[in-house]
């Protein structure tokens, strides 16, 4: 075979080599970008640098050891300020700690926390030591946290007595038990005492972290790593399958998380007071409460519970006492609260947020409207933040203070950053037309492969357009007039209506913006004579609970219509109690399609609630 010539576009690597010069490299590298064996890409090849030394050490021999990184608050009301010096010394005693369980570099960590601080320890201390760490978010169950910590082979697995949720305090290692009985690989697990509750004993095998790590010197000499060394792995959300083990390394995925957070929310580290809501579980949870706002030397809040507890003003009182300045968060909650209703955040002064952050879905224009007015006061600049577990950063996302904002578009890839939409044959669509999101361009905080399967890594994400070389995101975009892009949803759930291809979100955020409609969702079912069928999935707003379901359900359908076209108006409309969503509170589409095309219902076991299922059908049994 004769070498092809390479006609793929060149990222500006002079502006990813600045970039990467915020951090401090131990050695400089040799080349910014290394492709000569795509898919697989290196960046910035013969660096070297420590990640944990980057978020924590510099800063406080910079003098800032006195800022505070964390400002920290439990669900049950306690809280904890945690500068960069506590955070050095508790970061330092945690890799002593692991280095005497006999833990060398390459070896894998897994971590199931609750959010209190020892979870940040636990990842930046297997940072400093090369420990790729597998964070498992805390409500799976013991059987997604074996398969995670098999797939990645984990010698150590770090968790907690329990966890609370809601006002209780549920239990967490009886449940890790259950997992660690199948996975002798593991041989240590470390106990943080959070919730006081009794735990089962395996002597010698568990370890309390306060009498492990507590009694460890202070100081820890970090050792640079290679650029390419395995920071950690992160399995997907599952929203649409099996969850993949997305491998990110160190000095690339650093350098990206940085700029990114810097530059998205335009953030100072000198006046801002910056809140992500993500679990440390997802891969927003690591780049925007632990990595990028810790290399930036970010003063945030992380808190430990959920926003109904003890009362729907939870996020708001927070947000007041801590004068929050960046507030970032997911569709899902923005339109909990609007659920709630507007009255609960105007009891609160919310005056100190100046930007707004959404991840995670495409938000509904509607619901950016009320963002914006009821937490922003109208003003402040709500930046919808479009990227993956795989991409490890924000990729598309309009700037504060760039050119106006548009509802419920992230708008445009970031400055160093190419994304196109492009149509089944890879070539660009143009202004107003839909197709496939991909990424023409690496970046640096790419994925790095997917764990142990290199085969489905080039299969997911390179098989599509193999071709062009672009990286495929698996979601549908469009470009409006101005060139300016919209997320559509995933490729597998757009739509087909004699022809048409319709994305869900349009017609869901049709939906939500009608009065009556709190949360909506929307599959295509098989149609014999349309191809497929609009049908949604309704819960409806407290005030219209009471209006007859067929009124409602006609309303809805002429509302779809007047706002998208005839052609998009739900052939059916369910009203239900609940959505389906996963743990990351992400609507499971395919769930629903198997109950419009009345199907059994598939894999639930990312589902966060089981039971929703059964609620909605029982609920459906009930009405026909
Ligand atoms: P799996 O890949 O296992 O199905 P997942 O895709 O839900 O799970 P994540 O990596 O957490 O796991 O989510 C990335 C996806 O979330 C994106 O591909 C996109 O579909 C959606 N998404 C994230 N942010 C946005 C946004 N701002 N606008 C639209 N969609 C978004
Ligand atoms: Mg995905």
């Amino acid at each position: 075979m004769s070498p092809r010539p390479d006609r793929r576009p060149a990222p500006d690597l002079e502006f990813w080599a600045r970039q990467a010069g915020h951090l401090h490299w131990e050695t400089e590298w040799s080349e910014v970008l290394d492709r000569s064996d795509a898919p697989f890409v290196r960046w910035f090849t013969g660096g070297r640098l420590n990640a944990a030394y980057n978020c924590v050490d510099r800063h406080v021999e910079a003098g800032h050891g006195n800022q505070v990184a964390f400002h920290w608050e439990g669900e049950p009301g306690d809280t904890r300020a945690i500068t960069y010096a506590d955070l050095r010394r508790e970061v330092c005693r945690t890799a002593n700690a692991l280095l005497s369980l006999g833990l060398r570099a390459g070896d894998r960590v897994a971590i199931q926390l609750p959010m209190i601080p020892e979870a940040v320890f636990a990842m930046l201390a297997c940072a400093r030591l090369g420990l790729p760490h597998s964070v498992v978010f805390g409500g799976f169950s013991p059987a997604a946290l074996r398969s995670r910590i098999e797939d990645a082979g984990a010698r150590l697995l770090i968790t907690s007595d329990g966890q609370y949720r809601r006002g209780r305090a549920e239990p967490m290692k009886a449940l890790t038990d259950e997992a660690t009985a199948h996975t002798p690989g593991v041989e240590h697990v470390l106990v943080v005492r959070r919730t006081g509750t009794a735990v089962p004993w395996t002597e010698g095998r568990d370890l309390w972290w306060h009498e492990l790590v507590d009694r460890q010197s202070m100081e820890h000499t970090p050792e640079a790593f290679d650029a390419e060394h395995p920071l950690f792995i992160l399995y997907t959300s599952g929203t649409t399958g099996r969850p993949k083990g997305i491998l990110h390394t160190t000095g690339g995925y650093l350098t990206q998380a940085a700029y990114t957070h810097r530059t998205v929310f335009s953030l100072d580290p000198g006046s801002d007071v910056y809140w992500c809501t993500a679990d440390i579980g997802w891969i927003t949870g690591h780049t925007y409460i632990v990595y990028g706002p810790l290399a930036n030397r970010t003063t945030s809040v992380m808190y430990e519970g959920t926003p109904s507890t003890p009362h729907e003003g939870r996020h708001f009182e927070i947000i007041e006492r801590y004068g929050v300045s960046v507030y970032y968060t997911a569709p899902t909650l923005i339109r909990t609260f609007m659920k709630w209703g507007e009255d609960i955040p105007a009891r609160y002064d919310l005056s100190s947020i100046r930007v707004l952050g959404s991840v995670g879905e495409p938000i509904n224009p509607e619901a950016w409207r009320w963002y914006r007015t009821h937490l922003g006061a109208g003003r402040a600049p709500v930046v919808d933040t479009w990227w993956q577990t795989e991409t490890g950063a924000v990729m598309i996302a309009p700037l504060p203070g760039g050119p106006p904002a548009k509802p419920g578009s992230a708008q445009t890839p970031l400055p160093g950053i190419s994304a196109k939409v492009v149509d089944d044959r890879g070539r660009e669509v143009g202004k107003g037309e839909s197709g496939y999101l991909v990424l023409d361009q690496p970046w640096p905080s790419m994925l790095r492969g997917v764990w142990g399967d290199d085969d489905r890594y080039r299969e997911t994400y390179w098989s599509r357009f193999a071709e062009q070389g672009y990286y495929f995101a698996g979601d549908g975009a469009r470009y409006d007039d101005d060139g300016d892009i919209w997320l559509l949803g995933r490729v597998d759930d757009v739509m087909n209506v004699s022809g048409h291809r319709i994305s869900t979100a349009e017609v869901e955020s049709a939906l939500v913006s009608h009065p009556a409609v709190a949360e909506a969702a929307v599959v295509g079912a098989s149609d014999p004579t349309t191809g497929q069928a609009v049908v949604a999935f309704v819960i409806l707003r407290g005030a219209a609970a009471g209006t007859p379901a067929d009124e409602v359900v006609s309303a809805l359908r002429e509302h779809v219509a007047r706002e998208i076209g005839p052609i998009a108006k739900p052939r059916r409309i369910l009203v239900v109690p609940e959505l389906p969503k996963t743990r990351s509170g992400k609507i499971m589409r395919r769930l629903l399609r198997d109950v419009a095309e009345n199907r059994e219902t598939g894999d639930v076991s990312t589902l966060a609630d089981a039971s929703v299922m059964e609620l909605i059908n029982a609920g459906l049994a009930g009405a026909s």
